[in-house]
């Protein structure tokens, strides 16, 4: 795979780009963040880790001037993004019969959004425990460690699934090729659909979340509706793991001194993911004929927020 494209490149496309990049291929960052790309084609991308703050050019461009093909696009929109991106690319050409097209945003459902555009024989989902944050246009914060699991979503073995394994490998991503990322991406997906909405509804961070002696009762209905609608769906996975997780993830030197993404994005009048996670599980749940309200109920109370915070 000699020509990589990031399609939505911002903190962890950012991340996944200039680190690929760093291990010697050929990345072009695409994104629609104007000052962002003029700033990196000016200036190349500020990347500040724990120990170190450094330049690195990079090319970046805006999706409409794509006028090359690419061999692997890994697309790091936010999740209601991602479709929009993916048929611009396709009208400019930028998709062969044999681009993979890979994933690891949070949520569900991308699989589906993709395959309204290329057959399922070309995408690749994956999941990632890595983090990263912006500090402004061209400027990155890479911190902490993580991992990638990825695998092609119809689980046919493909050398495209070693290849990208090997680059994210080369690129220092911890990366493992996965025998069944479905099952990790709902996982994360629960996480997610957990923390976010409830962190941001009651505008607290995880480890406030987690001091309200009853919180395990406010976890659970939503654990519950997700674990029925993945089973309905033939997604196994485990209650009792799920809790761990969510409760595995409370601790200051964990996950608890921080506000969820969803809260981030609702404060910066962003819209936030919310309907790849619990609308995905109240929409599935309709679909599969599974009860959802809690899930529903969540979803409803972003959408109201945004309202507050976005449109107002
Ligand atoms: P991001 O908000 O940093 O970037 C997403 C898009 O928004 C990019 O196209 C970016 O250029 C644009 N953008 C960002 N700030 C902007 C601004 N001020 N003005 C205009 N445009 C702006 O999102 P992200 O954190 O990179 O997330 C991408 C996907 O990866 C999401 O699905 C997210 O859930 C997932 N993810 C993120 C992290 C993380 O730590 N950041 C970790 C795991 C998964």
């Amino acid at each position: 795979m000699k020509t990589i494209a990031i399609a939505g490149a911002g903190a962890m496309g950012g991340r996944i780009g200039t680190q690929i990049q760093e291990a010697g291929y050929d990345v072009t960052l695409l994104d629609y963040w104007k000052e962002h790309v003029e700033k990196i084609n000016r200036d190349g991308i500020e990347i500040q880790t724990e120990t170190d703050t450094y330049h690195l050019d990079i090319k970046a461009k805006f999706p409409e001037e794509v006028n090359e093909q690419y061999d692997l696009i890994i697309i790091l929109t936010k999740a209601m993004k991602s479709k929009e991106m993916i048929e611009v690319l396709n009208q400019r050409g930028a998709i062969k019969s044999d681009t993979a097209i890979l994933t690891m945003m949070n949520g569900l459902g991308h699989d589906e959004t993709f395959a309204t555009v290329v057959p399922k024989s070309q995408i690749f989902l994956a999941v990632t425990m890595w983090t990263a944050g912006m500090r402004g246009p061209g400027q990155l914060l890479l911190e902490g460690d993580g991992t990638i699991e990825l695998q092609r979503v119809d689980g046919v073995a493909d050398e495209r699934t070693e290849t990208i394994n090997q680059i994210f490998n080369d690129a220092k991503l911890n990366s493992h090729v996965s025998d069944n990322v479905f099952q990790s991406v709902w996982s994360k997906a629960t996480l997610n659909s957990v923390l976010n909405p409830l962190c941001t509804i009651l505008d607290k961070r995880i480890g406030e979340f987690a001091q309200y002696e009853q919180s395990r009762e406010m976890i659970t209905p939503i654990i519950e509706e997700i674990v029925a609608v993945a089973d309905a769906k033939g997604i196994e996975l485990n209650f009792d793991d799920l809790v761990k997780k969510v409760e595995g993830s409370y601790p200051d030197e964990l996950q608890g001194l921080h506000y969820p993404s969803m809260h981030q994005d609702l404060h910066s009048g962003r819209y936030t993911e919310i309907d790849y996670l619990n609308g995905k599980i109240a929409q599935y749940g309709k679909e599969v004929g599974v009860a959802t309200p809690t899930n529903a109920l969540l979803t409803h109370m972003i959408h109201q927020l945004e309202m507050k915070y976005v449109e107002a």
